[in-house]
């Protein structure tokens, strides 16, 4: 049997990815990168916080004893908003934001899911500044949780940007989604109209591409749940995510 420091999206990893990150490129957050406070060559990472925030806690440890800041987005569902762990990530220096999918929530019903947001957003307000959001992709909803802003302007809610709608095609973006880092299997997770011109299967490829500098910048996705902290975990999550792979690879057949 394999140890898990052979096995990729572990903890253990996720260690390495950091640490080939500090030697080689300075960090911001989102809110940074977005007031244009960066300097020329970063990496900007992002923690979608789906489910199991007690992972977000540790890769947040990880993260802070390397001098690393990134973004951690919490869902406001009850066993995801946890305020204290969302304060002591952000007392570690991290951004905390808010995983929105009120549109879902609603529906599809925009003047219902804009209510619910400011409802939601004042109780992450109650916990941390939220200066920026990122839409929640539900796998199996219909509706897409930025069609909100089609109705509505974000900023009217103190909110300076939407990690999808409000960054560059200057970045390049990674994503861990389906256990890989080549956004195969995402049917929403990109940004529109950019075109990937580096992809990286394994965390060993990315470390790789890291260690090359080639890059200007880097905006990688890593969902904290995903990185295993121990076997039991792994073996659970990878048949998990092979299963919500193949529901998404059928989602996809029937769409096209
Ligand atoms: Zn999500």
């Amino acid at each position: 049997m394999l140890s898990i420091d052979e096995h990729d999206f572990t903890i253990h990893k996720f260690q390495l990815l950091c640490e080939a990150i500090v030697a080689t490129y300075p960090t911001v957050t989102m809110s940074e990168y977005m007031n244009k406070e960066h300097p020329a060559r970063f990496v900007l990472m992002r923690h979608d916080v789906d489910r199991m925030p007690g992972h977000a806690l540790e890769t947040a440890r990880v993260e802070h004893e390397l001098g690393i800041r990134a973004t951690y987005y919490f869902r406001s569902i009850k066993s995801v908003f946890k305020p204290e762990i969302m304060m002591q990530i952000q007392d570690m220096g991290h951004e905390i934001g808010y995983h929105y999918e009120t549109l879902s929530e609603a529906n599809g019903d925009p003047e219902k899911g804009i209510e619910l947001f400011q409802s939601h957003l004042e109780d992450f307000n109650d916990v941390c500044q939220v200066k920026t959001i990122c839409m929640h992709g539900r796998p199996l909803s219909k509706y897409d949780n930025r069609d909100m802003w089609k109705t509505y302007d974000f900023k009217d809610y103190g909110i300076i940007g939407e990690a999808y709608l409000s960054v560059g095609s200057e970045l390049n973006y990674f994503s861990d989604t389906g256990r890989s880092w080549n956004n195969k299997n995402s049917l929403r997770d990109f940004i529109p109209n950019k075109i990937e011109d580096f992809t990286a299967d394994t965390t060993d490829d990315l470390i790789d591409l890291i260690e090359s500098c080639e890059l200007e910048n880097l905006y990688i996705l890593a969902h904290p749940e995903r990185w295993s902290l121990n076997m039991v975990d792994l073996g659970l999550y990878c048949g998990m995510d092979m299963a919500v792979n193949l529901v998404k690879k059928v989602l996809a057949a029937v769409r096209t």
